[in-house]
């Protein structure tokens, strides 16, 4: 049986303030989940928050976005020193949101994955098509991010790596989770990516509306080895139910 991972990124949303009383009312629940590993991504400004909240749990925190390079004349970047200085575990990368609005590419991603990869942090990596389709068409999509990415790193540093799958049309207001069979197939398309690779252990999460009544069912499918939540996870209340699902059932990989 695999530890899940569960975690999620607020995006731009909670100032410190706010995720001060997030973390009041989630993490008392939340450390108790001790089959499970958990972990928070808050906005940078929040980041000493989730460390003055968390740094007594089991649970993890980490960043949205890093700069590739260590130090310098980046203005309004942050470094993965600097998130590792402030304990950050996990630095997401390549999400939709940042190849969109800040036409982040796979030479640039690949650049972030090393920089956190030098700090000792794993690298969240988020892929995933842009429409709806046929898994295959899907997976070449996937592939290429994960080529563009990950293509340079060796087994051991892909070892470190965390996926999440996130088909874009799967993300944010309005959308719904992928199909529980295109999930399956899409994890068992990157798991073959990466055990050519002899990365077989590498996690594959799954990201894109989860909610409270989706996260058992998705978690439950071969090959979904923990879940990547957005909005619904705003509301501590409702992150609380998603990452106390019941973990039956389907989980064993071998
Ligand atoms: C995301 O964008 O990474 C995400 C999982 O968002 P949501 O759960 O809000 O669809």
């Amino acid at each position: 049986m695999t530890r899940p991972l569960i975690g999620t990124s607020w995006k731009m949303n909670l100032t410190s303030s706010e995720a001060a009383a997030w973390f009041a009312a989630a993490v008392p629940a939340l450390e108790r989940l001790d089959d499970r590993d958990l972990f928070v991504l808050p906005p940078f400004t929040a980041i000493h928050v989730a460390r003055d909240a968390l740094c007594r749990t089991a649970i993890a925190w980490g960043a949205q976005d890093v700069h590739p390079d260590d130090a310098g004349a980046h203005t309004g970047d942050v470094s993965a020193a600097m998130l590792a200085d402030l304990g950050c575990r996990y630095v997401e990368v390549g999400h939709s949101e940042r190849r969109r609005d800040h036409r982040e590419g796979d030479a640039l991603i690949a650049a972030k994955i090393a920089a956190i990869l030098r700090h000792d942090m794993r690298p969240l990596l988020c892929v995933g098509e842009r429409t709806p389709g046929r898994v295959a068409a899907a997976l070449d999509h996937v592939t290429r991010q994960l080529r563009g990415a990950l293509g340079a790193s060796d087994a051991g540093e892909l070892g470190r790596v965390v996926v999440a799958y996130e088909p874009v049309w799967a993300i944010g207001v309005g959308a719904m989770a992928a199909p529980l069979d295109h999930i399956q197939a899409m994890h068992a398309g990157i798991h073959r990516w990466l055990a050519a690779r002899d990365a077989s252990s590498t996690p594959v999460l799954y990201g894109g509306s989860v909610d409270a009544t989706n996260a058992g069912p998705i978690v439950g499918l071969d090959g979904v080895d923990g879940l990547f939540v957005g909005r619904a996870a705003l509301d501590p209340e409702t992150f609380i139910r998603i990452a106390s699902i019941e973990l039956e059932g389907g989980r064993e990989r071998d």
